[in-house]
Formats: structure tokens, C-alpha cells, sequence
């Protein structure tokens, strides 16, 4: 037994701990304590670093902008030639494009045409914007009003020398690449991927291709599994469908255990199965069956078989989504290397519809966020919540989550969304 599994088990002993009703908070913090991210590194191409999770600091080689340019097109003057209470005239001696640089220095009395991203040249300290300029020939009048240093992009103002830009365990983004590409880097080191098996069980699952016997149902959750994990940016290893057979059980998690970071399985977990694959789990490694206070997705077991991480979640296909977005998202983000992983954030909006909600457990209905006539945002609850109902989560664009405390919910009462975009 590893020491995470013994500890796992000295968890499972203290006094508060109630296997049959975990609350969903209870449950996230448990599963927290028990993850070591992953520590392998490799370098990528700066494109290919999208989406990893960033395993080194990036600090600056230069600054951003590397000089002071102009923000606007105009003149690039010196601001002790401007008055203040009449208008100037200044001789133009040059041009600085962006890219192409003014060979000078502006004098006394002498300005040049300058252009948006231009460097600007030796004694010209302010920009005067090329409206509130009138061309005479060789020369430019200016009025009053302007201030020294102003339509400046001072360098270095993005970013300094030397100034580390992004820790270890960022989540690269579009704007990440951006950043890190305008410091000149081409190259970085990221986290190796997360790899995980998952396989579904139960004997009355078929996989796509094959026809349908009686009583026999198409294995759906392996295909939601595989896309939330693939969006999350993890190595899959899908194990196909295995049937309630111990001997065979026995075999798939053995070899998931041995392959793969994080084993995911769903069925065999809920009243009636959950016996028996609670033996063989108890065989093979340390795991806990919670009976969690939430719909849908009350049973869930959860801990490490070998140096696997093993989330087993329930069959029913709602269920399954709704457990993996409220614990195992956040656990493979941290596995994954990633720091400061927060619950995403919740609106508060009126719903439409009359909801249905017993008191005692926390409930994920499924919802869709909309634009009133008047532009204000609402939510509405899609048809059957039942936890078989794929089509409600296919419909929804957002969880309504109830509160354990939360009783029935009337026409236009606030409630709280947590919308599925960026959840994963
Ligand atoms: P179980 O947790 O194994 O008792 O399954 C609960 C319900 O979910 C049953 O109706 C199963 O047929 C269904 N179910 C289990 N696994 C899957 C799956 N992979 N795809 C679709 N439905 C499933
Ligand atoms: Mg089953």
C-alpha cells in the first residue's frame, strides 16, 4: 500500500466522515488532499505550448517595447518648443516609420513626421497627433493644448528586463502565447500530459458499430468522457466496454492502473453493483465508495489503485457528466500542474421556470442562459432533469445549482448558473 493510500484510509476513519452522505464540498476538499501533480517535463514549440501547463518561470530577456514609440501618427516634437498661449511653427525633417528608423535627432525649432509604432528619435520627447496639425509646405503649425510626453508608449512599459512574465503552472492561453512571443521566446517547457484510461462497464453496453440485441444499449458516457478529457488536454486511453465479469474487471484495472496517471470508469458503482466491485477495488488498491448529496450523481467512489488515481463514476449517462465537472475537472487540473485552480464563477440570474427541489442535497439542474427582449439575462430549466436524459445536458448551456439548504424554486427567483463554456 502507498503512503497516500494509508493516509486516505486514516481519513476515512475520522469522526465526521460519513461515507453515505458526503456533501459535494466535502468531497472536493477530500479528493484535494490526495493529489500529487505530475512532475515529467517537456520542452515544445511555443505553438504546441497552447493549452499545457506551463513548467518554468518566463522571464524577460528584453523590454516591451524595447524603445519609447509613438502611439499615434503624427509629430514627434520637442515639448519645450509647444507654447502655451500661441500657436508654433516647426521645420519637418524627416519621417520614422514603424520599422524604418528617423537617422537623427531633432533639433530646436524641428519636428518629424512620425507613424504608430515608430521609434521616436533623440530630443523629441511628445507627439502631436496629425488633426491637430496644419502642413505648410516643409513646416507644421501647432496651437496650444498639448502636454509633454503625451501619444508616448514609454519602452518597457509591457514589460521590463528581466521581469518574470508567467509562473509554473499556468494554464497557457492565446494571449499567453502572445506575450510569450514578444519576448523573442520560441521554446518553453510544459508539463508532460496527463494520461488517462477510462472504460465503461456493465453487460448491457455495445459499442458503436455493432447492432443492438434486446435489452442492450449503446455505450454513450465513453464518448462524453473521451471529449471532456480531450478539451482538458489529457492523453486518453479509451479501454472500450467491460462486462460485469470480476476476472475481467480484475484485468482492466490492473492494466489501466498501469498505464495511466488517472483511471476513470463509469457503472458498477451504485446500489446492487457497488458490492462487488468495491471487493475487487479493496483488492487491488484503496478506494472509498460515497453515497455524495447531490443529484444527479449520488454514488462516486474515489482513490488510487498502484500509483493511479481512480475515480469511479455512477452509469447513468447526466451523472456521469455532472460528476466530472464537479470533482474530477479540478482534480486533473491539478494533477496536471496547474496552481490556482478556483471554481469557475457563478451568476446569479432569475429563472423563468418552477423547479422542483427537495431540501438535503446539493442539485445540478440543467439549464439554458438567455437574452430577454430587454437584453437582460435569464435562465430557464430544460425539459426532463432525469439523470438518463443526455439530450438535457446536449440542450443546456448551463448547470442551475441548488443549494443543499434550497427547497422548491418559484417563477423569477434569483438562482445561482454555472455556465458549461469554460468549464471545459
Ligand atoms: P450502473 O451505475 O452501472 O448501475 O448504471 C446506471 C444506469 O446507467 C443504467 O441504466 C445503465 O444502463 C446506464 N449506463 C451505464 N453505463 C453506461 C454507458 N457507458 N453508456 C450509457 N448508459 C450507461
Ligand atoms: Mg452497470
Amino acid at each position: 500500500m502507498t503512503d497516500e493510500a494509508k493516509s486516505l484510509r486514516a481519513l476515512s476513519c475520522a469522526d465526521d466522515y460519513d461515507p453515505n452522505s458526503m456533501s459535494v464540498p466535502k468531497a472536493r476538499a477530500f479528493i484535494r488532499a490526495f493529489l500529487t501533480p505530475v512532475e515529467g517535463v517537456e520542452r515544445v514549440a511555443l505553438r504546441a505550448a497552447l493549452g499545457r501547463v506551463l513548467a518554468q518561470d518566463v522571464v524577460s530577456p528584453m523590454m516591451v517595447p524595447a524603445h519609447d514609440n509613438s502611439a499615434m501618427d503624427g509629430y514627434a516634437v520637442r515639448s519645450q518648443d509647444l507654447s502655451p498661449d500661441g500657436e508654433i511653427t516647426l521645420k519637418v525633417i524627416g519621417t520614422s516609420f514603424a520599422g524604418v528608423v528617423f537617422d537623427g535627432a531633432v533639433g530646436a525649432g524641428q519636428c518629424i513626421r512620425i507613424m504608430t509604432g515608430a521609434k521616436i528619435p533623440d530630443g523629441a520627447d511628445t507627439v502631436v497627433i496629425q488633426e491637430h496639425v496644419q502642413a505648410q509646405g516643409e513646416s507644421v503649425r501647432i496651437g496650444t493644448g498639448h502636454r509633454k510626453g503625451q501619444n508616448l508608449r514609454r519602452a518597457g512599459e509591457d514589460v521590463e528586463i528581466g521581469q518574470t512574465v508567467l509562473r509554473p503552472g499556468t494554464w497557457l492561453r492565446p494571449a499567453d502565447l502572445g506575450l510569450i512571443a514578444s519576448l523573442g521566446i520560441a521554446e518553453l517547457a510544459v508539463y508532460r500530459r496527463l494520461r488517462v484510461a477510462f472504460f465503461s462497464t456493465g453487460d448491457e453496453l455495445r459499442s458503436i458499430g455493432s447492432p443492438l440485441a434486446e435489452g442492450q444499449i449503446y455505450d454513450s458516457n465513453r464518448y462524453t468522457i473521451y471529449g471532456m478529457l480531450t478539451r482538458l488536454g489529457c492523453e486518453v486511453i479509451d479501454m472500450g466496454v467491460v462486462r460485469d465479469d470480476p476476472a475481467l474487471l480484475e484485468t482492466a484495472f490492473k492494466h489501466a492502473a498501469a498505464m495511466a496517471d488517472v483511471v476513470i470508469t463509469s457503472g458498477g458503482v451504485s446500489v446492487g453493483e457497488a458490492d462487488f466491485t468495491k471487493d475487487l477495488l479493496d483488492r487491488l488498491g484503496e478506494v472509498l465508495f460515497w453515497k455524495i448529496a447531490m443529484k444527479p450523481g449520488r454514488p462516486l467512489a474515489y482513490g488510487k489503485i498502484g500509483g493511479a488515481q481512480f475515480f469511479g463514476l455512477p452509469g447513468n449517462p447526466v451523472s456521469v457528466m455532472v460528476t466530472f465537472y464537479e470533482f474530477v475537472r479540478d482534480a486533473l487540473l491539478v494533477l496536471m500542474g496547474r496552481t490556482n485552480v478556483e471554481p469557475l464563477p457563478t451568476l446569479q440570474v432569475p429563472c423563468v421556470s418552477a423547479l422542483k427541489k427537495a431540501p438535503g442535497r446539493t442539485e445540478f439542474q440543467r439549464g439554458v442562459l438567455f437574452q430577454d427582449e430587454s437584453g437582460g439575462w435569464k435562465v430557464r430549466v430544460t425539459g426532463d432533469q432525469g439523470s438518463g436524459i443526455l439530450r438535457s445536458m446536449s440542450e443546456a448551456n448551463c448547470f442551475i445549482v441548488l443549494p443543499e439548504s434550497q427547497g422548491n424554486v418559484t417563477p423569477g427567483t434569483l438562482v445561482e448558473v454555472q455556465l458549461m463554456e469554460g468549464l471545459i
